[in-house]
């Protein structure tokens, strides 16, 4: 998995461990707030009792915490909660159910991918091992099909044919980009030049931090003085530059919808266009005959919520993929299936089990796929 240099360590996506850190640092300090107020007042057997007594209570507020995300975990598996979201712009909700073909579909994917060595289509290189998706510490991942249904329309008949996309959640050990499935929505990830570039920025500051931290340690104080100084500035610097990193990821977002609007003019055929357009509207070129274009906003356009509080990997799991591949594509999305491969995990808010179907999650992909299922059950033209 890539290690990310902003916080030095192993991230599920990019933008994911940038918000992770201001996480961990606000954690850290709502800690170090506690110990402090707790060794204030814990001076006594009265205080130690108050300290079992909040502790005891802080574990029954988690215990009943894990019971609702268990309960919306079980709730979300329903066939018909599989895939949905209100859209803002109709201001309904739109809906794909998870069927029982497609149910059997992904069970076989299941099943196939088991017996393969590597989940690529493609690549036999042991790039992207199934061995790896089974190891117990690291392993499991969230895959889904979308059954599609596409049109060939010639002079006299009209036929329709069945299609199976398939995508898994955020990245594939490291990878985002896996042969045979659906690519990510954000332009800018780990291997873009762009993030690679800004990223051996961001190192080398960190390299001056330590170096400057090491040198005040050994030295005079009225010169470490001076090198805490530059430390802080660096380290706000820094900070500045992760954020904008971040806030230039968000932007790379582009997600599309079924809807379609006409094309202003003829020959504004915009398929070079950048998607990092915070309203882009792309034509598809897959589209046989196409006079529209299909509808993409950037996330936070299509976000239904507080879109300056975007949840870490929002867009970056197989329904959101599944659909945007499959509008771009032209085609008309039918069923969905979404499951777990690998190791069972039993953690209150994971609670994966391989084989079993689970529903779109409610805060990275509700808010989003009422704008992607948009004109979704329309009959393609
Ligand atoms: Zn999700
Ligand atoms: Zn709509």
């Amino acid at each position: 998995m890539q290690r990310c240099v902003v916080v030095g360590r192993r991230c599920p996506s990019s933008s994911s461990a940038i918000i992770e850190k201001n996480e961990r640092e606000k954690k850290k300090k709502c800690s170090r707030r506690f110990r402090r107020s707790s060794t204030v007042v814990g001076n006594n057997n009265d205080n130690d009792d108050d300290g079992r007594r909040r502790n005891q209570i802080n574990l029954k507020a988690n215990e009943r915490a894990n019971e609702r995300r268990k309960q919306a975990v079980i709730e979300l598996s329903k066939r018909e909660e599989a895939c949905k979201g209100y859209c803002n712009l109709c201001g309904k909700t739109h809906t794909l159910e998870r069927t029982r073909e497609a149910e059997e579909v992904a069970k076989a994917l299941l099943e196939k991918l088991r017996k393969q060595k590597s989940v690529s289509d493609e690549d036999e290189s042991g790039q992207f091992l199934v061995e790896d998706v089974y190891d117990q510490r690291t392993g499991g991942k969230m895959i889904g099909v979308l059954l599609c249904e596409t049109t060939t329309t010639t002079t006299t008949t009209n036929t329709s044919e069945r299609k199976v996309l398939k995508a898994f959640s955020g990245q594939w050990m490291g990878e985002w980009v896996v042969p045979g499935w659906c690519p990510p929505l954000a332009r800018l990830t780990h291997d873009s030049l762009e993030y690679i570039e800004e990223r051996e920025k961001i190192e080398k500051l960190s390299e001056e931090i330590k170096k400057l931290e090491k040198e005040a340690s050994w030295s005079s104080s009225g010169s470490s003085g001076t090198a805490a100084t530059a430390v802080t500035e660096l380290k706000t610097k820094r900070k500045n530059m992760s954020r904008a990193l971040l806030e230039r990821i968000w932007d790379s977002y582009s997600l599309p919808s079924f809807r379609k609007e006409r094309k202003m003019s003829e020959g504004d055929d915009d398929d070079n266009s950048d998607n990092s357009n915070s309203s882009s509207i792309r034509s598809s070129s897959d589209i046989k005959n196409n006079r529209r274009k299909l509808v993409e906003l950037n996330i936070r356009k299509c976000y239904y919520g507080d879109a300056s509080k975007l949840p870490c990997g929002c867009g970056d799991c197989a329904a959101p993929k599944l659909l945007a591949e499959c509008a771009r594509k032209g085609w008309k999305p039918i069923a969905i299936a979404e499951t777990w491969m690998g190791p069972n995990v039993k953690r209150g808010a994971g609670l994966r089990e391989e084989g079993v179907f689970y529903g779109a999650c409610l805060e990275r992909c509700r808010p989003i796929l009422g704008h992607m299922l948009c004109d979704a059950a329309l009959e393609l033209e």
